[in-house]
């Protein structure tokens, strides 16, 4: 019998050679033993459960069905030959199909002999059918009973014969043949008291499963660990950099802010507003340097809140500076803080890649005196020529739009310690997420939008209704309204993405013509100078209708554009769709949004719009995104790493999430550098996942 470590090379396993090892490690970074067990199933299929023909329905997905063979034909000739079986059970009958393999599939076919067959349905025009399912005889069928797991494989892995099968097979071969003892990760007395199963067992069920209660359990078992750790993780981080980085306190709140708030304030703050203005002058006069995240769906008031902290920095004798991701962003930012600034009788300054070098040395100039308080501006605020007298705080705009490191240069403007950083971010992402993807950060949500704000009304249309929409768009123009109207990014080609935008100007220009209407259009292949021409002659109402791409960047603030029109809404991700939602509905008046699709719908794609018709709440909206998308995707890759989980998922688990939390705290409370003989396999746990990631990316 093989013994193995859980630290042996893959290649030792039999069925392993030298080069489905290599294709193992190069295409799912499986190098061990244990990284084997840790590729998990991404699903199951109850194999045991029988389904009748006349069951399926447009909704069924995979079935196992048991009848007979009753017919076998070659249609066609050439590439386009199929082999295709007429399979009956008492209910019904139904198709097969297969497309390759035909030579060798045909002679295994027998007819008229109960057999299963096993496979995905699909449906062409009205009857249904499997293609390339696969057929098993009675006699061999005892050995696929039950539950099978479905691994996540790729081309490559499957030209060299590990698809799912392949990967079942070595994973049987490793779990069934050989000695196989795992150190435990978690300690006896916790793994008692969330009822665990032994990670030796809990990996044997959730790849060989017994029955489902046993694999739910499993499941459960691996989850825990996984989230138990990452926790451990987190807190540790958190620990590590309050104790670490000292910063300014700011302990008074004076003049600037005092005068602004009675004085200036336009509006009252709303109740979210207050409390995390409130968490932010906590933070500031603690000592410790204040990392922050500013979490609130698009036009729940960030603005106000930054401006107020910025005051705070002001009346304690520190500098601000504000950073957006782009240049139509900075601008418009410096447009609306400047007016405040002025009143109170601060300088503020600009300063974008556009800013002349002529103005460039009186502004470097100002900053380092003093006599500038504020600036506001694009990337161009981390170069080195950029100098503070005594900077203390830095607000980051859309925060995903930068990188970590540029994050970090802004951090290092004062020599004397850290400034504090507030992130702005309007990604609507759940409260448990936002606290696992930035364990690192605390965590500030607005959760209320400013009274008196109107839902923007949103309608899906298909294309057979585009002459209603054109009539209601020239309805919305007369009365003074103006439009966006987006094209879909197409992905694999900013040329085809260019010719459909431009062919819907085109067709657009046919229906509203000149004079009566003016279309400017945007795109990304124009110039920075350019696209802030555009928009400017939007903003100053020039144009009715703005065409473009999705360049019409987030934040962007035309309160009179009250119409959204996106076409191949299908196309657009959740998180998309409810950002360009965002630019409309900033005004008094009634918005609307109008998702413009085709009848061909994925049943995601289906569900994507019907959510954005149902709701405007973000994070109803986050959350859906969340549960189609899986949190990989929703941050974009700079936060991948983190949210590379193996088994748990953060849409689904988050009372796993929960618990482990309180878990991971009890244990650092009662041990908090893991020194307990008992803890011994944590800091070990710990130090091996650290290696493993590449935290230098994310903190
Ligand atoms: P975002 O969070 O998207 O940055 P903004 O700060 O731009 O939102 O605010 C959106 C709009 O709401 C602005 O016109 C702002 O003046 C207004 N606003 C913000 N807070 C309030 C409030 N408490 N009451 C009324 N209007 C507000
Ligand atoms: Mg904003």
């Amino acid at each position: 019998m093989f013994v193995f470590s859980q630290d042996t090379a893959i290649n030792y396993l039999k069925g392993v050679g030298p080069e489905k090892a290599k294709a193992l490690s190069s295409e799912l970074g499986i190098q061990t033993l244990e990284d084997l067990l840790y590729h998990f199933a991404y699903r199951y299929v109850d194999r045991s459960k029988l389904f009748s023909i006349n069951q399926i329905n447009h909704q069924t997905s995979f079935v196992t069905l048991e009848g007979k063979i009753t017919q076998i034909q070659e249609i066609g000739t050439g590439r386009k030959k199929r082999l295709s079986a007429t399979f009956q059970d008492q209910t019904g009958q139904i198709e097969l199909i297969w497309f390759a393999g035909i030579k060798w599939i045909k002679p295994s076919l027998k007819l008229h002999t109960t057999c299963q067959v096993y496979g995905k349905i699909n449906r062409f025009k009205n009857s249904f059918s499997i293609t390339h399912p696969e057929v098993s005889t009675q006699q061999n069928t005892q050995k696929v009973k039950g539950i099978q797991a479905i691994y996540p494989s790729t081309e490559k892995l499957n030209k060299k014969g590990l698809n799912s099968k392949g990967i079942e097979k070595i994973i049987t071969e490793l779990l069934t043949k050989s000695r196989f003892n795992l150190p435990q990760t978690i300690p006896d007395y916790l793994q008692k008291q969330a009822k665990l199963l032994s990670r030796t067992q809990a990996l044997k069920e959730v790849h060989l499963p017994s029955n489902p209660t046993l694999l739910k359990h499993a499941q459960y078992t691996l989850k825990f660990e996984e989230l138990f750790y990452l926790q451990l993780q987190l807190l540790s981080l958190k620990k590590g950099r309050k104790q670490k980085f000292k910063g300014f306190t700011f302990e008074k709140v004076g003049h600037y802010f005092n005068t602004y708030y009675k004085e200036h304030l336009p509006f009252e703050l709303t109740g979210a507003q207050k409390r995390v203005v409130k968490e932010i002058r906590t933070d500031l006069g603690r000592g410790t340097q204040m990392s922050r995240l500013l979490q609130g769906d698009v036009g729940s008031g960030k603005t106000v809140v930054s401006l107020l902290s910025i005051l705070i920095a002001l009346d304690n004798g520190f500098q601000a500076a504000i950073m957006a991701p782009t240049e139509i962003l900075a601008k418009q930012h410096f447009q609306s803080f400047k007016q405040s600034f002025d009143q109170l009788g601060v300088d503020c300054t600009f300063l974008a890649g556009s800013t002349p070098q002529g103005k460039r040395s009186d502004i470097f100039a100002n900053l380092k005196t003093g006599k500038t308080g504020v600036i506001i501006g694009t990337h161009a605020l981390i170069e080195p020529k950029v100098q503070f007298k005594n900077l203390g705080l830095v607000i980051i705009d859309e925060q995903h739009k930068f990188g970590v490191a540029q994050r970090a240069k802004l951090w290092s403007k004062n020599k004397k310690g850290l400034p504090h950083v507030l992130i702005m971010t309007a990604t609507p992402i759940p409260r448990t997420l936002a606290m696992t993807l930035y364990g690192d950060l605390d965590v500030s949500v607005i959760d209320e939008l400013p009274p008196g704000r109107k839902p923007v009304k949103t309608i899906h249309q298909y294309e057979k209704n585009r002459l209603k929409v054109f009539g209601f768009i020239k309805e919305q123009i007369a009365q003074g309204r103006q439009v966006y109207w987006v094209y879909p990014l197409i992905e694999e080609s900013e040329k085809l993405d260019y010719n459909n935008l431009m062919q819907g100007y085109e067709a657009l220009s046919q229906v509203f013509e000149l004079p009566h209407y003016k279309i400017g259009v945007m795109h990304g292949r124009m110039k920075a100078q350019d696209k802030a021409f555009e928009m400017q002659k939007f903003s100053e109402g020039k144009t009715d209708i703005l065409v473009s791409t999705t360049v019409i960047e987030v934040g962007v603030n035309v309160p009179n554009a009250s119409v959204m029109v996106i076409e191949n809404a299908e196309k657009f991700g959740l998180s998309a769709l409810h950002q360009l939602r965002g630019r409309v509905g900033r005004g008094a008046k009634q918005s609307f949004c109008i998702l413009m699709s085709s009848y061909k719908l994925s049943s995601d794609a289906k569900t994507r719009l019907e959510t954005m018709v149902a709701t405007t709440d973000g994070f109803k909206v986050a959350q859906a995104d969340l549960t189609l998308r899986g949190p990989g995707n929703l941050m974009g890759t700079q936060q991948s790493g983190i949210l590379d989980f193996k088994i748990a998922d953060i849409a689904s688990d988050h009372a796993i999430i929960s618990l482990t939390k309180s878990y991971a705290e009890k244990v650092l409370e009662d041990d908090p550098e893991l020194q307990k003989q008992e803890h011994f396999m944590l800091r070990e746990g710990l130090e091996k996942r650290k290696a493993q990631q590449s935290w230098a990316n994310i903190s």
